[in-house]
């Protein structure tokens, strides 16, 4: 068995040593998967007449898992882009709605957090950088699809609240689970005193009382 593990994870450096092959080229499906993911959020706007146009996109579990850095594992939202096309401008709005999965800041369990963004975006044809926040969308001149991965992924994470909390039931109360919040209160009081405990200004203090 761990021979086996030895010689699967050691074949990439292997052939590499051997053939001269790229290593990365080895993984040329993860490439593809993502790419084949990804284009489940193109808009082929070539072919449109002018006027505007709407679609839908769905994002969920998978496509988080796509983003190395997503703050969010799971979720599912949709998301609403309708795309005006004119001569001398393309623009997007974006509405998006559904729920993240977030940890509550008060009782560390997983909750689903609602949540809704919507915004505009200027499609511009060059080399320009996406900077966060600009609301642009830089398409190289000769692309004839827009892809929106990115930005959607971009506007999911800007939904989620600064707060992280349960959200109330219909009788106003906050759906945390009450036994860890008692449980994280009792922690705390505990670490609080053993901190007293071993403060050595207060050990510095008894040395002066003793002395006296
Ligand atoms: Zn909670």
């Amino acid at each position: 068995m761990l021979i086996s593990c030895f010689i699967f994870t050691q074949i990439p450096n292997i052939l590499q040593k051997h053939s001269g092959v790229d290593k990365n080229f080895l993984f040329l499906p993860l490439f593809f998967r993502n790419v084949s993911f990804k284009m489940k959020y193109n808009i082929e706007f070539k072919g449109l007449k002018e006027g505007l146009h709407d679609f839908g996109f769905e994002v969920n579990n998978q496509f988080f898992a796509h983003f190395e850095e997503s703050p969010v594992d799971n979720g599912n939202l949709e998301i609403k882009v309708t795309l005006e096309k004119r001569s001398s401008f393309l623009k997007l709005y974006l509405e998006l709605a559904g729920w993240l999965e977030l940890t509550c800041d008060r009782c560390l369990e997983l909750y689903r957090q609602s949540v809704e963004n919507s915004t505009e975006v200027f499609v511009k044809f060059g080399e320009g950088e996406n900077d966060e926040g600009e609301n642009i969308m830089w398409v190289s001149p000769e692309e004839h699809q827009l892809n929106l991965a990115q930005i959607i992924y971009e506007y999911a994470v800007l939904s989620i609240p600064m707060r992280h909390v349960h959200p109330k039931n219909s009788d106003g109360k906050r759906e945390c689970n009450r036994e860890m919040i008692e449980k994280l209160k009792k922690y705390k009081h505990a670490q609080a005193a053993e901190e007293v405990k071993t403060d050595p200004r207060w050990d510095a203090l008894r040395k002066l009382g003793n002395n006296n």
